[in-house]
């Protein structure tokens, strides 16, 4: 069976010398490649050093809307003639968004409009980061007539804004939270949207599974989410398992082969 890992923080200091160990463990339990989003410019560098398409190392380059106080106008240059040379490795724009537990939601939606106008002219895939802003995200989306292709990543929220995200040609990230017993509103929600729209993810290393300590989520765990998600809808696990690969390589805009190399 072959599993992607949508959206891990694999760049993070966490992860310094044991990369390769945990590429190598993820290999083994069927985990074949996963996305590295942008969370600020000073990762920029490090996000493209460690990619390795050949290997299934990809990832994105963003502001992430707990940083933008380090960035200035400057920096969205910055972005814009980085993404404009279409690096090799690089799918994606973000992690941008809108988070209304974490700093100034006013401060956050220029940077935000900024980067969905940009993914636009581009022709980019956005990595969403919505933290109790769903609403706010999909009307900024609707009034800037978003018509790409977008991941909400790590979603935790209602079926009707599950649906409104879909509308607009999103992508449901799945991680962890439907492994907790209490996500239960989660995972109703999840277990009833259309299976088009699902990509797994793990936001390694935050968003800890069950049973997996604090801070230590790795790419690993995805095979545990993937059983959580096939039983709680009730599908085929080699059929869900290609029906994601298969949105994953459309919302990144590759081949299932290309992207998840075995
Ligand atoms: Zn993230």
């Amino acid at each position: 069976m072959r599993l992607f890992d949508a959206h891990c923080h694999f760049d993070f200091p966490e992860f310094d010398g044991r990369r390769e160990r945990e590429v190598a463990r993820a290999r083994a339990v069927g985990v074949q490649g996963l996305v590295m989003p942008g969370v600020r410019r000073a990762d920029w560098g490090r996000l493209a050093s460690l990619a390795a398409p050949e290997t299934g190392l990809w990832y994105c380059l963003g502001i992430h809307p707990w940083f933008v106080g380090e960035h200035d106008s400057e920096d969205l240059d910055a972005l814009a003639a980085a993404l404009a040379s279409k690096p090799s490795g690089c799918l994606a724009i973000g992690e941008c968004g809108l988070d209304a537990l974490q700093g100034s939601m006013e401060e956050q939606v220029p940077w935000f409009v900024a980067q969905v106008q940009l993914a636009a002219r581009l022709d980019f895939p956005l990595v969403i980061h919505s933290v109790k802003a769903h609403d706010q995200v999909a009307a900024l989306l609707r009034s800037e007539r978003w018509q790409g292709r977008a991941l909400i990543h790590g979603f935790s929220g209602s079926y009707q804004q599950a649906c409104h995200f879909i509308e607009l040609g999103c992508y449901i990230g799945v991680g962890g939270v439907i492994t907790h017993d209490r996500a239960k509103k989660t995972r109703d929600v999840i277990s009833r949207l259309p299976a088009d729209v699902l990509v797994l993810e793990t936001d390694a290393p935050d968003m800890s599974p069950a049973g997996v300590p604090k801070g230590q989520n790795s790419p690993v765990y995805i095979p545990g989410i993937f059983a959580q998600l096939a039983g709680l809808r009730g599908e085929d696990e080699g059929w869900l398992a290609e029906a994601l690969m298969a949105n994953v390589g459309r919302l990144y805009g590759l081949t299932p082969d290309l992207l998840a190399p075995s």
